[in-house]
């Protein structure tokens, strides 16, 4: 057994969450007290005895759930689909009541097999019906079952098209720890869909191409979606044009953010303007890398920096550099554009640069390659143990170097703090200083050691435990 007792409310958040709903008087009190076994809510015979939403924990074989009673608040049948916006204190209860009923792993519906199938079980039943979401998570539980010759009676209730009703008495408790097993079993296999989803989203690496109008971002979507036939998209075959397009490269799904933001057909459609550069970054937000899509047939500009700067500064994205149009420069010397396009932005020197040409389609089938290795490193973890035997043989090579203090620094410690970018932490003495090219000297070998290309890296500099100081590459350019 759990000892619930002895769970931080922190913990108890986090168990899943079960919602018995129900038109008044079905027994939404009784159940909730027999299954919680506690005496707390009010039962009462009169209609809308019960005002407020009762949350208890419930334990059973070796698992544990919250237990919701919305009470009686879902009478209004139109509450799962009308928005609520007064702001009474009924309708906020009401709202509070459907929040529940939203963030439910399991809804238990109610009925009253005594009093018979009513017309609000059948108008709530239709509500829920009508939206998977609720409908997908739901089971049918007919109360009152109080002796075995009224379990026939429960039959009535198949008409609310919510499967097969489980017969309880919850004042009884007859049939309720049936009940328990049947919630404990369903929550399990809704725990490992839920995880298998989230694991299976969590692997999917999402990138998004950003730049400048006329850069070729629509031209190389479409050269490599063109290359690269195995579309996997769910929205792919449909007529409008897809938000996002996954597709499948080497066992991993990579997914292009906001693919109708880009094509110029999307863009028709929409009967939009061309999106202004800063405002195309919002798809950012949903990417873990970028791929900045530049023309190398033309200078490059403050927008670009710009670029770059939001990227890897403001949002800590991975980076690979696009130079397209690489079919329009006469003098291909990929070493002289590499020299003239990481001197512009030293700060990014960490990101790859591929030149291609979306128009030809030179090159374009190794920007996944890229992408596959960039998204790998993004998750670089290091021990404790790593993290601090890399410090110490820095240290060891050089040390570091006096800030605005009078004696030299000590590093107490260097550790990750995070992955997915990577971001770490230097502890340093209370009363210590240390300069920021020394942080980024750490950087510089923590590359040279682990494969970071495209990666961004974060290092915090906390003294006695308090965050101090954030490096940012960009606010100490070279
Ligand atoms: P977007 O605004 O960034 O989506 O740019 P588009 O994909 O619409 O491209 C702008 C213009 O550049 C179009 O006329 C394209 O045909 C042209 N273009 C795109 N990529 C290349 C390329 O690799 N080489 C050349 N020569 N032209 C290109």
């Amino acid at each position: 057994m759990l000892i619930i007792k002895f769970m931080k409310k922190e913990d108890k958040n986090t168990l899943p969450l079960v919602a018995i709903c129900g038109r008044t008087n079905v027994g939404k009190s009784t159940l909730f007290n027999c299954l919680t076994e506690k005496n707390q809510a009010l039962v009462s015979d009169i209609s809308g005895t019960t005002r407020d939403c009762n949350i208890g924990v419930v334990e059973w074989s070796n698992s544990a759930f919250n237990l919701v009673d919305t009470a009686g608040l879902l009478e209004d049948y139109y509450l799962l689909e009308k928005k609520i916006t007064e702001v009474d204190i009924e309708s906020q209860t009401q709202k509070q009541a459907k929040n529940y009923l939203e963030k439910a792993d399991l809804i238990i519906f109610l009925v009253d097999t005594k009093a018979g199938l009513m017309q609000e079980d059948s108008k709530l039943a239709k509500a829920i019906n009508k939206q998977k979401k609720y409908r997908d998570k739901t089971i049918l539980v007919a109360n009152k079952v109080d002796s075995y010759n009224l379990s026939p009676e429960t039959a009535q209730f198949n008409k609310l098209g919510l499967g097969e009703p489980f017969p309880v008495s919850a004042a009884s408790g007859s049939q309720t720890g049936d009940l328990l097993d049947k919630i404990v079993n369903l929550l399990d296999k809704h725990r490992k869909h839920k995880k298998t989803e989230e694991d299976e989203e969590e692997s999917i690496i999402k990138v998004c191409l950003v730049g400048k109008p006329n850069v070729g971002k629509s031209s190389l979507l479409n050269a490599i979606l063109g290359y690269e036939r195995v579309i996997v998209s769910p929205e792919a075959h449909t007529t409008r044009e897809p938000q996002h397009t996954d597709i499948k490269y080497k066992e991993k799904t990579i997914r292009i953010i906001d693919t109708a933001g880009i094509s110029k057909k999307g863009q028709k459609t929409k009967g939009l303007e061309k999106p202004g550069i800063l405002k195309s970054l919002g798809s950012l937000e949903k990417a873990d890398l970028a791929l900045l899509v530049l023309d190398i047939s033309d200078p490059l500009t403050h927008q670009d920096l710009k670029l770059v700067e939001e990227i890897v500064v403001e949002r800590r994205k991975s980076l690979i550099f696009i130079a397209n149009k690489w079919d329009l420069v006469e003098e291909r010397d990929t070493k002289k554009w590499t020299d003239y396009l990481y001197g512009k932005m030293p700060f990014a020197t960490w990101a790859p640069l591929q030149f291609i040409s979306a128009k030809t389609g030179e090159k374009v089938s190794k920007i996944l390659d890229i992408v596959l290795e960039v998204a790998e490193n993004r998750k670089l973890k290091l021990s404790d143990s790593q993290s601090e035997k890399f410090m110490k043989r820095v240290v060891k090579v050089h040390r570091p170097a006096k800030g605005k203090g009078t004696k030299p620094p000590r590093i107490y410690e260097f550790k990750q703090i995070k992955s997915n970018p990577p971001a770490f932490i230097v502890r340093i003495g209370p009363n210590d200083n240390l300069h920021f090219s020394y942080i980024r000297f750490m950087e510089n070998r923590l590359r040279e050691q682990y494969n970071l290309l495209g990666t961004p890296v974060k290092m915090k500099i906390t003294q006695n435990k308090k965050t101090h100081t954030t490096y940012s590459p960009q606010k100490n350019k070279k």
